[in-house]
């Protein structure tokens, strides 16, 4: 599984997800506790609303847009690809009066450009992506991106489905209002359980709301009954809840630092190793995503055949494109350590030169063996910090 999402999870926490326990008992409120506490370290925040979501990273999305849009409010959407134009999409669903920031196709979003659009439209709210999984664009500058929208008293929703615990995100510090995260991508537990994390600004936001809320489900304050209050709102995805607590636990143990080291690690071995096979990477390294590599075909290659014969001759499953002719490798939780990568490599290269595309594969591995030494010998890792740590 070194596809876009799904990603492989821990035995422990396939084994945490395979237990049912009363969704209101004591058990039930303390798992809650320590999963809105280390979501606290995972997001940088002191966040005192943090909720869980039956549902997809979609839920999650569709979550904290319908409870801080209300009719008419004019929202600025940063889009860089598909997640992105979602988010737009919800947006005008709940009534927004949207207005597109339409990025250059392979680039991150430029600071400058997104400033002048706060300035002419003064929006209410803004939604980005911090990584565009679609199409492997980052939005490097999104701490001043949302430095910017603080200026102009706009509300900041940041979607980081693929990135949350693969690379920095600093919710309290960069001045983010919300958060959005799935389970089965960056945090290595199952789909099905999404978190979101809001601030006291967009909590107020939510809390004076005119307009009532039209879903029920992912209505913020039903659900705060839940997380806060020990009462029902729906029966909660207990062994999900239970997921998620274990993978947040192992990333707690970790630690953030350790962690990011590791996906940088493994993603610039891989992509190291996938140019020195004689390929080349999708975007320029100045907005590429580290979380998801994207990859151009060759001339004389489809992506669905290369898939395939990945799939069935070396039981490795990537993915394909949403349009641009790219297949994409993950680099996402369990799926950053080097013996997926190696064996990731092995497959795409040994597919590709089975389907007729000419690669070198052993210069490919080598350079990716290379890259992981280089990395290790200028790396000291980082001491684990204790789990409630938050960053300076
Ligand atoms: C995967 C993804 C989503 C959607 O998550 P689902 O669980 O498929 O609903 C949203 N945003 C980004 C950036 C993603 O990578």
């Amino acid at each position: 599984m070194m596809g876009a999402g799904p990603v492989p999870i821990p035995a422990r926490v396939a084994a945490a997800n395979s237990i049912v326990i009363n969704h209101l008992g004591d058990t039930m409120s303390q798992i809650i506790e320590q999963v809105k506490q280390m979501s606290g370290y995972v997001f940088q925040t002191r966040s005192s609303r943090i909720l869980g979501v039956a549902g997809p990273g979609s839920a999650a999305m569709e979550m904290a847009v319908a409870n801080l849009i209300e009719p008419g409010d004019k929202c600025l959407c940063v889009c860089n690809g598909f997640f992105s134009n979602r988010l737009a999409e919800m947006a005008e669903r709940n009534g927004a009066d949207v207005i597109r920031h339409q990025v250059q196709a392979g680039q991150a979003a430029s600071t400058e450009l997104v400033e002048q659009s706060l300035a002419e439209h003064r929006p209410r709210i803004l939604t980005i992506v911090q990584g565009e999984t679609s199409n492997t664009v980052c939005n490097r500058t999104l701490a001043e991106i949302c430095k910017a929208a603080q200026r102009y008293n706009c509300l900041i929703i940041v979607d980081a489905v693929c990135t949350l615990s693969t690379m920095p995100l600093n919710m309290d510090e960069w001045g983010i209002d919300a958060i959005i995260t799935g389970g089965q991508k960056g945090l290595s537990s199952i789909p099905g359980v999404s978190l979101v994390a809001f601030s006291q600004k967009a909590w107020q936001r939510i809390t004076d709301r005119k307009s009532p809320m039209k879903h029920w489900c992912l209505d913020a304050k039903l659900a705060d009954q839940f997380w806060y209050q020990k009462a029902y709102h729906y029966t909660a995805p207990v062994s999900g809840v239970l997921a998620i607590h274990e993978a947040l636990r192992l990333i707690c143990n970790e630690t953030l630092p350790a962690r990011f080291s590791r996906h940088l690690r493994s993603s610039m071995a891989l992509q190291a190793g996938i140019e020195a096979m004689g390929l080349a990477l999708y975007v320029q390294p100045q907005h590429r995503l580290n979380s998801v590599v994207g990859i151009s075909l060759p001339d004389n290659i489809e992506g669905a055949a290369l898939l395939h014969c990945m799939s069935s001759h070396y039981r490795v499953e990537i993915s394909g494109s949403f349009g641009a002719r790219i297949v994409r490798i993950g680099q996402m939780g369990e799926q950053s350590r080097a013996h997926n990568i190696f064996r990731t490599l092995h497959a795409l290269g040994a597919s590709l030169a089975s389907l007729g595309a000419v690669v070198d594969v052993p210069a490919g591995v080598s350079a990716l063996e290379k890259s992981l030494q280089a990395f290790d010998q200028q790396t000291q890792f980082p001491v684990p910090a204790p789990m409630d740590a938050l960053s300076a």
